[in-house]
């Protein structure tokens, strides 16, 4: 666990923590929450692909913790808003390159998970979340944000959905980007994730004991963020 001082004025109601499996929708509802709420969106999936993507361009192999851990105490990876009308959310720089769309890349999906397991790479990466994290007016989203992260969030989301919606969800982003796509791979790839984004010993994927579940299997974006929008309001509210 990641020791920093908590702001005196903090208010738990104001940090809202989003974790699931990949492909689970947590990106678009994270950003409908900040939209609405007018809170920062920060999704800390990007830190752990622009630090593997990093480690693939090096030439650093996947095995090489140590390596890694030392270029994720270092990597000066920023977020900030969309510089092009490309389909993008925002802007992902690794110093002055913009590693936005190399981040998604089949490749990186194929390794982030184990250049994740690091305890070296998430004490570097997990302590910039917390930080920003700790300043309020935030919708995190992740796989550990609500149990390691951010533990003292007010409110927390698990978002899950079926292996398969979650792969056909996928295929139809990339196709959208215009890359090629085989279900079955696809498939294939989330199946790995998951299972090593669950099972590592570190902040292992798993639903905070305070977090409420929501399936979003056969429903659209809107009746996720009206079901979240709930969660958020009646939390609120019943402290105000
Ligand atoms: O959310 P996204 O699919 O982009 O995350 C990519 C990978 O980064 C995950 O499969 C997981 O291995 C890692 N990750 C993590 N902890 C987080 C966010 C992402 O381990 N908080």
């Amino acid at each position: 666990m990641i020791n920093l001082d908590t702001s005196q004025d903090l208010n738990p109601l104001e940090i809202i923590t989003i974790d699931g499996p990949a492909a689970s929708g947590k990106s678009t509802l994270g950003q409908r929450l900040a939209q609405a709420l007018g809170y920062l969106y920060f999704d800390t999936g990007v830190m752990y692909r622009a630090l593997t993507w990093l480690a693939l361009q090096q030439g650093i192999s996947m095995t090489d913790e140590e390596t890694l851990a030392a270029l994720a105490e270092k990597v000066p990876i920023e977020v900030t808003p969309p510089s092009k009308e490309d389909g993008r959310a925002y802007d992902v720089w690794i110093g002055n390159q913009d590693v936005t769309w190399a981040i998604r890349q089949p490749q990186v999906d194929d390794n982030v998970s184990i250049v994740s397991l690091y305890r070296g790479v998430r004490q570097a990466l997990s302590a910039q979340q917390r930080r920003i994290g700790l300043r309020g007016k935030v919708v995190m989203v992740g796989r550990d944000i609500g149990t390691v992260v951010l533990p003292e969030a007010g409110i927390k989301i698990y978002l899950d959905a079926s292996l398969e919606e979650r792969a056909r969800r996928r295929c139809a982003e990339m196709q959208a980007r215009s890359q090629n796509v085989n279900y079955e791979e696809v498939l294939q790839s989330i199946r790995e994730r998951d299972r090593i984004d669950s099972t590592r010993d570190i902040a292992p994927l798993r639903p905070a004991e305070d977090a409420v579940y929501i399936d979003s299997d056969g429903k659209d974006i809107d009746q996720i963020f009206e079901a979240a929008m709930q969660i958020v309001c009646s939390r609120q509210k019943q402290s105000s």
